[in-house]
């Protein structure tokens, strides 16, 4: 496949410099701040957000005008593709196969939340999860075009995802869709929302939080580009839960049914083999980061932990261990335990 160059920053409409954008617009709402919110685990876990709260207006103050404001790409414009990740190695492979993978898997949520935006039953739900689509429409596209600046021409865009992580989409992807199918065919819009905050999001926003961590210092453009898209996160996974949570307070007699649903999902996801695919993804990560390690340098992944003396098996735990607390805190918080 060509790796030509791409659309290179220079040749973009300029925009005004982030930094000033900013202080013009700061966030009102710490949540939603570039600067100040918390890391997706933790506002995950800890924030309460409602759809009431989190309504159209919230989005395009808070959101469009606060989180996004002077973003370029899904980055701030300093942060830059380093020359390592724009040439053929393991660490382009990795980023590659998993931005592949990411940016298809989003744009599968947009999609199925449309289903939601149209059954939602009430004015709250339907706004919250328009803004939630355009939400996960963006993240599909930052994460494609992060692969354009790695120097995938756009034209060979679809071959290379295919090619890099065709697999992975077939193997993960693909069995959890055709799982959530009767669910969206029947307009079950709880089953809907559940599906979306704890078997696809409550599983993959770990993963999306160590990759946040691991670029950090090797590909600092794809870690704020990650970093948007986790401070959108906190709101889906929150709401989500927020929602499920009222709903079964007004309807405890669909907590039998609800419990099922997660418990199908959940042994839908240990059959599909998305251990094999973090643990290919971190051994790459594994071999770019001994060629790169100058690059990394003290950085630590974790408190205490530097990235240079991790090894993919520790990571890929790391990730699984928050995955599972991260399911676990958001049925808790549904009043399903
Ligand atoms: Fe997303
Ligand atoms: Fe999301």
């Amino acid at each position: 496949m060509a790796a030509s160059t791409t659309t290179s920053q220079a040749d973009r409409p300029a925009r005004p410099q982030w930094k000033d954008v900013h202080r013009m617009t700061a966030s009102k709402t710490p949540e939603t701040d570039w600067d100040n919110a918390p890391g997706l685990l933790d506002g995950a876990m800890q924030l309460h957000l409602t759809a009431e709260t989190c309504n159209l207006d919230y989005w395009f103050s808070s959101v469009a005008q606060g989180t996004l404001a002077g973003l370029v790409d899904g980055h701030t414009p300093g942060a830059v593709t380093p020359e390592h990740m724009r040439r053929p190695g393991p660490l382009r492979t990795a980023l590659i196969t998993e931005l592949g993978f990411r940016t298809v898997a989003e744009e599968k949520a947009t999609r199925a939340i449309s289903k939601l935006v149209e059954t939602a039953p009430d004015l709250a739900g339907m706004e919250f999860y328009a803004t939630q689509l355009i939400d996960e429409a963006r993240h599909a596209r930052v994460f494609r075009n992060h692969i354009v600046d790695m120097g995938i021409a756009e034209a060979d865009l679809s071959a290379t995802i295919e090619e890099y992580a065709g697999k992975d989409i077939q193997q993960v992807i693909m069995p959890l869709e055709d799982f959530s199918q009767p669910i969206r065919d029947a307009g079950d819009y709880i089953g809907g929302v559940i599906l979306l905050t704890v078997l696809v999001e409550g599983v993959l926003a770990p993963t999306a939080e160590l990759s946040e961590r691991k670029w950090r210092r090797l590909d600092p453009a794809a870690a704020e580009i990650e970093r948007g898209a986790g401070i959108d996160e906190i709101r889906h996974l929150t709401v989500g839960s927020e929602i499920v949570r009222n709903h079964l307070i007004a309807h405890p007699e669909e907590k039998p049914r609800i419990g099922a649903l997660i418990a199908q999902g959940q042994q839908l996801w240990a059959s599909v083999p998305v251990l094999e695919m973090l643990g290919r993804r971190e051994a790459l990560f594994q071999e770019g980061l001994a060629e790169h390690a100058a690059v990394a340098g003290d950085y630590e992944i974790w408190p205490g932990r530097r990235l240079v003396d991790t090894t993919a098996e520790e990571r890929v735990a790391k990730a699984m261990q928050w995955s599972a607390e991260m399911q676990e805190n958001r049925i808790a918080y549904m009043g399903l335990r």
